[in-house]
């Protein structure tokens, strides 16, 4: 009884110091690099967890699997570029690249060239809100995520029955061509795009957020199903995504399934919903299957409204372990570190057999 974790030690470049909350407060950055100690400690006082370091070599075409060349490049080279503009900086802070302006609505047209490289207000038009600042170690910590991702994809592609990506900075916001949500390189998309070349994928986000960044990439391809359970959008974080409605366009149209849940849900609430998942996921017949794990879907998380307990994930993790698919595990969000690592060892469990 073993499962493979795949952990990269990059996670540690990426740590901003601060965000910038509702009302314009200074708070400390939520999407800490203590949140993946936590869990890979939690982890290995386990009997059945395998750590593993992720493939060798620095695999920098790998986020072009899923997104384009332009924000990969800016991602990779914005911030040095900016910083060499030599931006008026927050004192105590160290330097950090927040986006101060946005494309307005129908505004926004691919930029090429001589465009990009205004650095100095480049990433406002490659991000969505303002969790996801650039510094120095972020491209080297998005990179190594992506390629514990590709790792884990590769483990089942060639047999393991499972296998789980402990990635940081998450992933399942950032869509083609936009960062945003603490996320800059989509993870879970990799992993998906990775087995979908075996065949048909199912892609289910059970974190407590909407994954509108999977949802983005694969709003065209009937090959990945993406399904997400998440807080109903009218209420929480992404707002403006995430409904109902949005069932994918093109050969994609129906393979994208959208389940908002309202503040409050519970444990049984979610494992109701996840029965009607099922059936979808049944009628596409996929050979593969990722998760995108989220565990701030738990009642005391500091930024969201569900109520799930730690007894929860065993439940879940057994549904979704019994749908007998080969399966990639890809870390998503998660803020209460006082109960990050019971519940990572709870949910992944069940998947080590
Ligand atoms: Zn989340």
């Amino acid at each position: 009884m073993t499962l493979p974790i795949v952990h990269s030690e990059t996670y540690q470049r990426h740590h901003p110091t601060f965000e910038i909350g509702s009302g314009g407060r200074i708070m400390p950055y939520y999407e800490s690099p203590q949140r993946a100690e936590i869990m890979l400690e939690a982890l290995r006082a386990t009997s059945w967890a395998k750590i593993v370091t992720p493939e060798e070599g620095r695999h920098e075409s790998l986020p072009l699997l899923v997104h384009d060349g332009d924000y990969v490049w800016f991602i990779r080279n914005g911030f040095k570029e900016w910083l060499a503009t030599n931006p008026l900086l927050p004192e105590g802070y160290p330097p950090t690249y927040y986006p101060s302006c946005f494309p307005p609505p129908r505004a926004r047209r691919r930029l090429k060239g001589e465009a990009r490289l205004n650095a100095a207000e480049g990433y406002g038009y490659y991000t969505f809100d303002l969790t996801a600042p650039l510094i120095e170690g972020t491209y080297e910590a998005a990179l190594g995520a992506a390629t514990c991702a590709m790792t884990a994809a590769n483990l089942v592609l060639y047999g393991d029955r499972s296998a789980y990506a402990l990635c940081r900075p998450p992933g399942h916001h950032a869509g083609r061509d936009f960062s945003g949500g603490y996320c800059y390189f989509n993870n879970t998309a990799i992993a998906a795009k990775i087995l979908s070349v075996r065949g048909r994928v199912a892609v289910i986000d059970i974190d407590y957020h909407h994954g509108n960044g999977t949802q983005d990439i694969f709003w065209e391809d009937d090959r990945v199903l993406t399904i997400s359970i998440h807080c109903d959008p009218r209420m929480d974080y992404p707002y403006f995504v995430g409904f109902a409605d949005e069932v994918g366009a093109g050969a994609g149209e129906g393979y994208n399934l959208n389940i908002p849940l309202p503040p409050g849900a519970t444990g049984e609430w979610y494992l109701k919903t996840l029965d009607l998942v099922f059936d979808r996921i049944r009628l596409f017949d996929p050979w593969a299957l990722v998760i995108a794990v989220g565990f701030d879907t738990y009642g005391d998380d500091p930024i969201s409204k569900f109520d799930l307990i730690t007894s929860d994930y065993v439940a879940v993790a057994q549904r979704l372990r019994a749908l007998n698919l080969p399966t990639v595990l890809v870390q998503e969000g998660g803020y209460n570190t006082e109960v990050l690592g019971k519940n990572v060892v709870a949910f992944l469990e069940p998947f080590s057999s």
